[in-house]
C-alpha cells in the first residue's frame, strides 16, 4: 500500500529528529477480526485533525522534531516481519531517536523491544492490554499477537515487564504465569483503586532506567476504541492512557501503538490513536523542561 500521507508535524529530516515515526502495515496473525494492517495510514490522516499547540503543557508540535519513516513494506511471514521491524527499529535506537511505531497488530511489538541495544541504559516494558497475550505459542505460531507479551518478557526479563489494564485471560495463560511471574495489574483493580494509585504500583515494579510503552488500543474500552479486533468490555477510559504517557514521559524510551483496525468504527479510534501518539511527544517534551 503506498504512503497517503505522513503524521502531522512530522517535518525534520531522520538526523535532526528526536522522534521517528514508523508505519507496520501487518495483520496477519490477528484472531479475530482482521483490519490492523489500515491502521498506520488512518493514524496519520487523523493526526491532521489536531492543533500543534498543546494547551497544558505549552509545547508546539510544529517545533518538534519529528520525522516519519513510512510504513514498512507488506511481508508473507511474521518472521519476516519481525526481522525487518527489528532492523528498521534499531537504526533508530542507534541514532539516540525514540521509536514510535504504529501497527498494525501486536506481534510488530516484540522486534520493536528486541531492536533495544544491549549496552544502553536498562529497559523495562509497560504491556497496556486488554489481554494478557501470554501463549507460548498460539495456533502454531509462537509470533502470533497472542504471544507478545511472552517474547518481551523473554527479552527484558520477567521483572522488567507489567501488564496494564488485563481483563480477559486463558487458564493456559495464568497456569503458566505461576512459575514465571510476569506482574500485571487488572483493569478491575485500576477501576477499584483508581489510576493514580495503580499506576504508580505498576511504575514501581519497573526498576530500569528507561520504559517502553506499548499500547495495544483494546486496553481502552470499546466504547472509546472499537475499532480494533478484539474488543472487551471494562476497559480504561483515553484519560487514563493520557495518564499513564504523562507519568512514563521521564522514562520514555519507545512506544508503540498496535491493533487499531479502522473500518470497525467512523475514524474515532485512529483519531484517539492519533492523539496519543501526540501526547506522547507532548509530554516527553515537557517532561525535559521540568525533570
Ligand atoms: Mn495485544
Ligand atoms: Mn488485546
Amino acid at each position: 500500500m503506498p504512503n497517503l500521507t505522513t503524521f502531522a508535524d512530522a517535518n525534520a529530516s531522520f538526523d535532526e529528529a528526536e522522534f521517528v515515526i514508523l508505519g507496520v502495515p501487518f495483520d496477519r496473525t490477528t484472531s479475530f477480526r482482521p483490519g490492523a494492517r489500515f491502521g498506520p495510514d488512518s493514524i496519520r490522516q487523523h493526526s491532521f485533525n489536531f492543533e500543534s499547540y498543546d494547551l497544558e503543557t505549552g509545547v508546539d508540535l510544529s517545533d518538534a522534531k519529528i520525522h516519519d519513516l513510512g510504513n514498512t513494506e507488506e511481508f508473507g511471514s511474521a518472521e519476516e516481519m519481525v526481522r525487518s521491524v527489528r532492523e528498521e527499529v534499531r537504526s533508530v535506537y542507534a541514532a539516540g531517536k525514540i521509536p514510535l511505531v504504529l501497527g498494525g497488530d501486536h506481534a510488530c511489538s516484540p522486534p520493536c523491544v528486541e531492536a533495544y541495544p544491549e549496552n544502553a541504559p536498562s529497559l523495562g516494558v509497560l504491556y497496556l492490554d486488554a489481554h494478557m497475550d501470554f501463549r507460548d505459542s498460539y495456533l502454531g505460531d509462537r509470533r502470533s499477537h497472542g504471544c507478545s507479551s511472552r517474547r518481551i518478557l523473554e527479552k527484558v526479563g520477567a521483572r522488567n515487564i507489567v501488564v496494564l489494564g488485563v481483563r480477559s485471560v486463558s487458564r493456559e495463560e495464568v497456569d503458566d504465569n505461576r512459575s514465571i511471574g510476569m506482574s500485571f495489574v487488572t483493569a478491575h483493580e485500576i477501576a477499584k483503586e483508581g489510576i493514580a494509585a495503580a499506576v504508580g504500583r505498576a511504575l514501581n515494579m519497573l526498576k530500569t532506567e528507561r520504559i517502553y510503552i506499548s499500547l495495544d488500543i483494546d486496553a481502552i474500552d470499546p466504547a472509546y476504541a472499537g475499532g480494533t479486533g478484539t474488543p472487551e468490555p471494562f476497559g480504561l477510559t483515553p484519560r487514563d492512557v493520557k495518564f499513564i504517557f504523562d507519568q512514563a514521559a521521564p522514562r520514555l524510551a519507545g512506544l508503540d501503538i498496535m491493533e487499531v483496525s479502522p473500518h470497525y468504527d467512523n475514524g474515532n479510534t485512529s483519531a484517539l490513536a492519533a492523539r496519543l501518539a501526540r501526547e506522547a511527544i507532548v509530554r516527553q517534551l515537557a517532561a525535559r523542561k521540568t525533570h
